[in-house]
C-alpha cells in the first residue's frame, strides 16, 4: 500500500482562494431563512440573529447519514430548527448556489459524523463562517478541505469575488493544521508527508510537570514515522503532531464512507495497517425497521440504511477485521453498543484510542485517552495507525462532597454542563479531567457517564484517573491479576503542579436531581423546582451513557420497590429499557432484572443505539409527545420529533411508573391516578 501512494502526485492548492457564489446566513428567523433561499441576498449586519448551537444532527439528522457517498449534496441543514420551523428543504440549498454558511456560536456541536460538512461540501458550500467552531466539526472541515474561519470580515470579501489569501485560514494554526488546508485535506497532507515531502519539525518541549492527558500524548507522540520511534519526554499545550493509536474503531454510520475514501483513494485491494487493532460495530441502526416512518420506507431510505450494514461487514470481512455485528437470534439487537465494548472488552489505562463517534471519551473512565474523530481521519489512520492532535489545555473540574442517595453521575453532568464556563463554549476542544471525592466514590461504570458526557461539554476528551475501583474493574472484565490490572494503572496521574487553564469546583452534597429541558443537554434544572407537573409518554432507559450494568441497578432499585407495593408502569407511558451490550443483558438475567421489568410493565429491547439516534423503539412521533430519557443529548430532533427530557436513571424509572417527571425518593410511593 505505502509503495502506491509514495509515487501518488499531491500538490498544494494555490495561494489565494476565490468564491464563486452566495452567502448563506443561517438566522433565528425562519422567514430570513426561507428568503435567502428563494433568492434574496442578505446585507450582513450583526442584527441579523444567528442561530447558535447548530448540531451536527441539525445539519445532517440521522437518516440522512444512510447515505454515504456524493447524494448528501441534497441534504444540508434538513434538520435546521428556527423557532418552531425547518426552512430548509431537500435539494434547496445546492439549488441556491451558495458557497458560503455563516452561524453563530458552537457550530457543529453534538455528533462526529462528517457526513455534516461532506454534505455541505456536496451541496457546492466551500466555506465556514461561524463565531465559533466545535473541535471535531472544524478537524473534519480540515480534513475534507472545507475551509472555515470565525473571521466574518470575510464574508464581504466573498461577496465582491475577491482573491483571499489562504494564509487567511491558516494564520494561527499549527504546522499540521496549517498543512492539511494547504493540501486541501488530510489524505494528500499524509501523503505528502508518507513521500517525505512534508517533514514534521520534531517536538522540544522540555521536561515539565504534566496532567494525565498531557503524558499519555507525550508517551504516544510519533517521533519518526519511519524509525518507528514513539514518545517524546514532555508536551505542552499547542504543541501539534501525530500520535500512534492502540485501538481505532468505527460503526455502520461511519464505517462505509471511510471504506469508500480507502478503496477510492488507496485502492479496492489494499489492506488496511496492523487490523488487529481495528474493530467495527454494527450497533447504531438495527432497529431502524421499527422506528422508521412508512413514508420514509416508501422513500427507499430503509433499503439506503441497510447498505451500511452491508457495506461495513463485506469491507471488515475482506479486511479481517472483527466486527461486533448485528444478532441474527430472530429478533433485532447488536452485540454491543461500540462504546460500550470498548470500555468492557478493550480499553486500557495509558492508551490511546479513536473512534469515529463523539462519545468515544467514554472509555477515558478507566484512565486512557479516548476521542472522537471523523470518517477521513479514521481512513487515514487505517493507513498510518496515527492520528494528527494538537495538545489541547486541560480543564480540571473537581466534585467533591457526598452527593445525596437519588443523585448520580448524570447529575453531575447536568451541573456541569450548565455551569457558565462550559455553557460560553468555553472548554470547548481541551482535556477534561475528572476528579474530586465524589469521583473517586463513583464505579467505573459511573466514572464512564461523566466521560462519555465530555461529548456534551465539548471537551477533546475527558478521563479519570486510574485507581483501586479501576483495578477491581480490570481483573473483573478482563481477567486480569491483580498484580497485572496494577501495573497497567501504575504512574497515570498528573503531576501535583501539572497546569490547567480552569478548575471548576462542584459541590456534589448541593446538587439534587436534574432535567435537561428540550433542546440542549446545557439546560438544567432542579426538578424539585418545575413550576408545573410534566406529564411523559414514553421512558428510555438505555444507550451507551445509561445501559451500562450500574444503570441496570438503579432501574431496578426504582422498579423493585414499586413491584412490592404493586405498581406498575403508568398506562399512558411506554416504557423501554435497553442495555448496551450482551454483557449486561446477560448481568440482568443473572440477577433477575429482565423478570422484574417484565413484572412492572416495561419492554426490554435488545442492545443497540436505537431511539438514542432516532432509529428504534421509544422514539416519538410528535411534537407534542414528551420523553423522559437517561441518554447523553436532547437536541432537537434527536430521539423524535418530540419533547426530550435528560435525567438520571432513577428519575427515568421513577417517572415510568408516575406517569409524570418526578425525581426518586428510595421508598416513596410512585404510581400516580391521573389518565
Ligand atoms: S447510544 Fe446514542 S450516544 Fe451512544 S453511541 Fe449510540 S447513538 Fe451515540
Amino acid at each position: 500500500m505505502l509503495a502506491g501512494l509514495k509515487a501518488r502526485r499531491v500538490a498544494k492548492l494555490p495561494s489565494d482562494v476565490r468564491f464563486a457564489g452566495r452567502v448563506l446566513f443561517l438566522a433565528e428567523a425562519a422567514g430570513l431563512v426561507s428568503r435567502q433561499l428563494e433568492g434574496e441576498d442578505l446585507t450582513w449586519s450583526p442584527a441579523i440573529k444567528l442561530r447558535d448551537n447548530i448540531s451536527t444532527d441539525e445539519i445532517t439528522p440521522a437518516y440522512i447519514c444512510y447515505y454515504y457517498d456524493a447524494t448528501l449534496g441534497d441534504f444540508p441543514y434538513l434538520g435546521l430548527k428556527c423557532g418552531e420551523d425547518f426552512p430548509i428543504t431537500r435539494g434547496a440549498v445546492k439549488r441556491g448556489g451558495f458557497v458560503a454558511s455563516v452561524s453563530g456560536k458552537r457550530r457543529g456541536k453534538g455528533s462526529s459524523r462528517e457526513q455534516s460538512p461532506y454534505a455541505e461540501m456536496c451541496a457546492g458550500i466551500r466555506l465556514v463562517v461561524a463565531e465559533n467552531i466545535e473541535r471535531i466539526y472544524r478537524e473534519n472541515c480540515q480534513n475534507l478541505g472545507l475551509l472555515a474561519t470565525t473571521d466574518f470580515s470575510i464574508i464581504d470579501k466573498v461577496r465582491r469575488g475577491e482573491a483571499i489569501p489562504l494564509a487567511a485560514f491558516t494564520a494561527g494554526e499549527g504546522e499540521i493544521t496549517r498543512g492539511i488546508i494547504e493540501y486541501g485535506g488530510l489524505f494528500n497532507f499524509n501523503v505528502a508527508r508518507l513521500q517525505g515531502e512534508v517533514v514534521l519539525t520534531a517536538p522540544a518541549t522540555p521536561r515539565r510537570a504534566m496532567t494525565l492527558g498531557e503524558k499519555i500524548i507525550a508517551r504516544h507522540w510519533v517521533v519518526d514515522p519511519s524509525r518507528g520511534t514513539i514518545g517524546v519526554p514532555a508536551v505542552r499545550p499547542g504543541d501539534e503532531g501525530f500520535v500512534v493509536t492502540d485501538i481505532r474503531f468505527s460503526h455502520e454510520y461511519v464505517t462505509p464512507m471511510a471504506a469508500i475514501f480507502f478503496e477510492q483513494l488507496v485502492g479496492p485491494d489494499e489492506k488496511v495497517n496492523d487490523p488487529g487493532s481495528v474493530l467495527m460495530f454494527r450497533d447504531h441502526l438495527t432497529f431502524l425497521g421499527e422506528a422508521m416512518t412508512p413514508e420514509r420506507v416508501k422513500e427507499g431510505l430503509l433499503d439506503v440504511a441497510l447498505q451500511l450494514e452491508k457495506k461495513q461487514r463485506e469491507f471488515a470481512a475482506r479486511q479481517g477485521i472483527k466486527l461486533y455485528g448485528e444478532l441474527r437470534l430472530g429478533h433485532h439487537g447488536s452485540e454491543a453498543i461500540c462504546h460500550s465494548k470498548i470500555l468492557e472488552g478493550h480499553a486500557e489505562p495509558g492508551t490511546v484510542i479513536i473512534g469515529s463517534d463523539s462519545h468515544t471519551p467514554h472509555a477515558g473512565a478507566v484512565g486512557c485517552l479516548a476521542f472522537g474523530v471523523g470518517t477521513t481521519a479514521i481512513f487515514n489512520s487505517w493507513i498510518t495507525k496515527d492520528v494528527r492532535l494538537t495538545v489541547p489545555e486541560t480543564v480540571k473540574i473537581t466534585v467533591r462532597g457526598k452527593k445525596p442517595d437519588n443523585v448520580t453521575a448524570k447529575d453531575f453532568m447536568l451541573e456541569i454542563l450548565r455551569h457558565p464556563y462550559v455553557k460560553g463554549g468555553q472548554a470547548i476542544g481541551r482535556l477534561v479531567e475528572y476528579c474530586g471525592d465524589a469521583v473517586e466514590s463513583l464505579s467505573v461504570d459511573e466514572r464512564a457517564t461523566m466521560t462519555n458526557m465530555t461529548a456534551e461539554v465539548g471537551g477533546f476528551t475527558g478521563y479519570v484517573a486510574p485507581d483501586e475501583k479501576t483495578v477491581a474493574y480490570l481483573m473483573e472484565y478482563r481477567g486480569l491479576s491483580r498484580a497485572a490490572a496494577a501495573r497497567l494503572c501504575a504512574g497515570l496521574t498528573s503531576d501535583p503542579d501539572a497546569e490547567y487553564c480552569e478548575v471548576i469546583e462542584i459541590d456534589a452534597g448541593a446538587i439534587r436531581p436534574m432535567m435537561a429541558l428540550p433542546g440542549d443537554p446545557g439546560n438544567g434544572s432542579y426538578i424539585d423546582e418545575a413550576a408545573e407537573r410534566i406529564r411523559v409518554d414514553i421512558a428510555y432507559a438505555g444507550s451507551c451513557t445509561a445501559g451500562k450494568k450500574e444503570d441496570m441497578d438503579m432501574y431496578a432499585r426504582v422498579l423493585a420497590e414499586a413491584a412490592e407495593r404493586g405498581e406498575r408502569v403508568a398506562p399512558w407511558v411506554r416504557f423501554f429499557i435497553q442495555c448496551g451490550s450482551q454483557d449486561v443483558k446477560r448481568y440482568c438475567d443473572e440477577k433477575g432484572y429482565l423478570e422484574l421489568f417484565r413484572k412492572v410493565g416495561a419492554q426490554f429491547l435488545e442492545p443497540s443505539c436505537g431511539a438514542c439516534i432516532n432509529a428504534g423503539p421509544g422514539v416519538s412521533k410528535t411534537r407534542e409527545e414528551v420523553t423522559i430519557s437517561a441518554i447523553n443529548r436532547n437536541f432537537p430532533g434527536r430521539s423524535g420529533p418530540g419533547q426530550l427530557y435528560l435525567a438520571n436513571p432513577y428519575t427515568v424509572a421513577a417517572s415510568a411508573i408516575a406517569g409524570h417527571i418526578t425525581e426518586w425518593q428510595p421508598g416513596m410511593a410512585l404510581a400516580s391516578k391521573e389518565s
